[in-house]
């Protein structure tokens, strides 16, 4: 069951798909297109705007067909993501900040040095002679996200614990879309970007996941699990959704 937020961090690299083109009404609005192992036709708005999977034999007339049956709704979509204001990004330099767990911490380059530390909310990155500002993002990103997973694996061993159940595996996700998501074998998907986010809303997202394992729906069955595991869930779910467009783009 996935935890449906929309989530606004830019690519990291060109959006997937074809691009194609199709229209609504008056308008003529781009999509990405992609196909993929699945039974029905998906589509979804995204940072990038519309994008549309299909199986992989439904004839593109199939796929044109169901987008004009949902214009209403892709077009006031794309109308409220046009509007949406757009998150910061992150400048890999000398002094600028990045969240983590909801704090400030400031980024320092540390020529001579190696590796990344943190301290005292300060992000060194030892810096290489010559080095470059791409290679300083690459290897900044790379290490929060190998934070980010010592962080959600903790988080999730703890709550199993409360919840009575194993651990789940833990799959690291880079979805755009989604905080976090459980698959039906007991897999457990959680956004590397939760880390920007304060550990209460962390453990939200991790108690929502983990009690999908009791119950694969949304139900009221379901919401009492959370409550049990993490009682203050209301409070959380309306912080989550005021975070959306705060996340930088790393
Ligand atoms: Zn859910």
């Amino acid at each position: 069951m996935q935890l449906e937020l929309p989530l606004a961090t830019a690519p990291a690299a060109a959006p997937t798909g074809t691009l194609r083109y199709i229209q609504l009404g008056s308008e003529i609005v781009s999509y990405r297109f992609r196909r993929a192992r699945r039974r029905s036709i998906g589509i979804m708005i995204d940072d990038d705007g519309l994008r549309v999977a299909a199986p992989n034999h439904a004839p593109i007339v199939e796929v044109e067909t169901f987008i004009r049956e949902k214009a209403r709704w892709v077009l006031k979509k794309l109308s409220e993501w046009r509007a949406a204001p757009k998150p910061p990004m992150v400048n890999w330099s000398e002094g600028s900040t990045i969240a983590l767990l909801g704090a400030p911490v400031t980024i320092a380059l540390l020529p001579g040095r190696r590796g990344i530390s943190l301290e005292h909310g300060q992000l060194g990155i030892g810096l290489a002679p010559r080095g470059e500002p791409a290679a300083l993002r690459k290897r900044g990103i790379a290490w929060i996200k190998e934070r980010a997973r010592a962080l959600l694996g903790e988080r999730l061993a703890l709550y199993a614990a409360n919840l009575g159940v194993p651990t789940p595996s833990l799959v690291l996700s880079n979805a755009r879309t989604q905080w976090g998501l459980c698959h039906q074998d007991g897999r457990v998907r959680l956004n590397w970007r939760l880390i920007h986010l304060p550990l209460h809303l962390v453990d939200y997202v991790v108690a929502h996941e983990l009690a999908h394992l009791r119950e694969m729906n949304h139900s009221a069955r379901f919401w009492a699990v959370v409550g049990r595991l993490y009682p203050d869930y209301q409070q959380a779910r309306i912080e989550l959704r005021h975070c959306n467009h705060r996340l930088p783009i790393l």
